[in-house]
């Protein structure tokens, strides 16, 4: 079972001299990372940090995310990763409610900490670039890199990353080294040989969310290979790094994809250093998926999972074929079933991805649930909500993802859309991604998104915000017959506004809520 100290402990023995970060033109070795996250070790256990205490990381994509993550769990420590956008008032609740005792926050960002100091245990301020006006730098809080790791059972927390969920407060997700450890081993596996020494992976995913933390960092770490971290997503800037460094691996989530495809200079950019490219975090319009592999010649393959999954639960494989608009196979060691209410298997369909025009969608499609040695132990501190995520059958634990999806009798897998974003007018149900897939093939359409929007009438009615191409002159009249000549008429959107921009989150998701209450405030509701 993969253990990702044990893991970078043996790098560090059997390649010292092999890359495993570079950042900005310079490079450590694994020799050099191993010594770093020793002497981190050595400043907490200095300050009389103990094993399972939490070191909150307020950092973007920087080389000292990755020493403070691995050298907290050599102290024997728990990282609290946290989104560097958050301000005081969202940090707070993360870190009264993790309890941590440390934070190794970006200099810029330590005035929302201290904001907050009072209310919360937190000791040491470890700050990162810059003139902090308080705390201590990196470079002074580090002590000596021989250190001797603090052994952790399989079953000990290591991560404890928030997730939002639909409504309330964040929710603490306890995620254990095996969690941890076996899904960075998968994530490496899955690529063509495995991730190897000599190969180097983008790091634009945010390393406080788990995609990037896991799929990314962790599985490069794993497989021996270098981690290029870059602090923020500027398609130009992440592919010139592509060039330039000659990167064998990147993952993005689709909305990076299809940013790179709108730059006025995509058919410049030379990508043929990647070996493979993954997707997930959201669905990919397969229209992204093909302009992408058209300019570059590689292949991208979708992946899915959930920050309660440590993620990955599913992927399309580069070996044993894939299937696009699917999110691919479960992976081994790892089970999914999609269910109905009474935990029933919904029967697979022949072969997927299904005409979403010549069947009915409810016929065949249930609830997407997992089991595995990656799904987390529960939420922190909060039973009733593991309560509502897990169920247990047939001796197993059961976790309720709240995705809808169908599957097939080749095992491929496929995601309708989120419970929450399923649109119930005039008593259809609508799955906006259907929408959003048909949308994203119209040339005037550089993104979109849709929503239900409450209706009197028909409870709710759907709504596409949409991205028009630069240049373009389509009208929303345009676009609704574009979308009546090709679907079922409940199903297209009465609405249509054109936006700049859609809200997205930093793992690029599309704040939907954000569209409808936007919506509401317009019409005065
Ligand atoms: P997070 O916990 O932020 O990683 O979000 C997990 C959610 O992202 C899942 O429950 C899905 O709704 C969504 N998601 C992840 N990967 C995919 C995918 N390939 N296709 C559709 N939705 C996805």
């Amino acid at each position: 079972m993969g253990n990702l100290v044990t893991n970078v402990a043996d790098a560090a023995t059997e390649h010292p001299d092999q890359t495993a970060l570079g950042f900005q033109g310079d490079e450590w070795s694994y020799r050099d990372f191993w010594g770093q996250t020793g002497a981190f070790a050595s400043g907490l256990a200095e300050r009389g940090f103990d094993a399972g205490d939490r070191v909150a990381v307020y950092l973007p994509n920087l080389p000292q995310f990755v020493v403070a993550f691995h050298g907290t769990l050599r102290a024997g420590g728990v990282v609290v990763p946290m989104n560097p956008q958050y301000k005081s008032r969202e940090i707070e609740h993360l870190l009264s409610d993790s309890g941590a005792e440390v934070v190794v926050a970006l200099a810029d960002l330590v005035p929302f900490v201290e904001e907050v100091r009072d209310e919360t245990d937190v000791e040491h301020v470890v700050t990162v670039g810059g003139e902090a006006d308080a705390g201590t730098p990196f470079s002074e809080f580090v002590g000596d890199p021989e250190f001797e790791t603090v052994e952790r059972a399989d079953d000990d927390l290591a991560c404890l990353p928030y997730t939002s969920g639909t409504t309330g407060q964040p929710k603490g997700v306890m995620l254990t080294h095996e969690n941890l450890g076996s899904n960075a081993e998968q994530s490496a596996s899955i690529v063509p040989d495995g991730i190897r020494p000599g190969d180097k992976q983008l790091g634009v995913l945010p390393l406080f969310h788990i995609y990037g933390m896991t799929v990314v960092m962790n599985a490069t770490l794993f497989g021996g290979g270098a981690y290029y971290p870059l602090p923020s997503w500027d398609a130009e800037q992440a592919m010139g790094l592509v060039e330039e460094e000659e990167l064998t691996l990147m993952h993005g989530v689709p909305a990076m994809y299809n940013d790179v495809i709108n730059q006025e200079r995509a058919e410049e950019f030379d990508l043929s250093s990647l070996r493979m490219c993954g997707v997930g975090g959201a669905g990919i319009p397969v229209e992204v998926l093909r302009r992408f592999e058209e300019l570059y010649d590689v292949q991208v393959f979708e992946g899915y999972g959930l920050t309660e999954t440590s993620p990955v639960t599913h992927f399309n494989s580069p070996t044993e074929g894939r299937r696009v608009g699917s999110i691919g196979k479960v992976l081994p060691g790892i089970d999914a079933r999609i269910v109905d209410d009474d935990f029933e298997t919904v029967p697979p369909v022949e072969r997927g991805p299904v005409d979403e025009d010549a069947v009915d969608l409810d016929d065949i499609t249930g609830e997407l649930v997992v089991t595995g040695p990656n799904v987390m132990k529960g939420y922190y501190n909060l039973p009733e909500a593991d309560e509502g995520a897990f169920s247990e059958h047939e001796g197993k634990r059961w976790f309720h993802t709240g995705d809808l999806g169908y599957h097939d009798e080749d095992g491929f897998f496929y995601v309708v859309d989120r419970e929450k974003h399923m649109i119930l007018t005039a008593g259809y149900n609508v799955y906006p991604r259907e929408v959003e897939e048909l949308l994203f093939e119209h040339d005037a359409v550089a993104d979109a998104a849709v929503v239900g929007i409450p209706d009197e009438r028909r409870g709710e009615t759907v709504k596409a915000f949409v991205v028009p191409v630069p240049g373009s002159d389509v009208t929303a009249e345009e676009i609704k017959q574009y979308c009546l000549d090709n679907l079922a008429e409940y199903k297209h959107p009465r609405e249509v506004e054109f936006v700049e921009e859609l809200p997205r989150t930093t793992t690029g998701k599309v704040q939907k809520f954000e569209l409808v209450e936007r919506d509401q405030g317009q019409s005065g509701q």
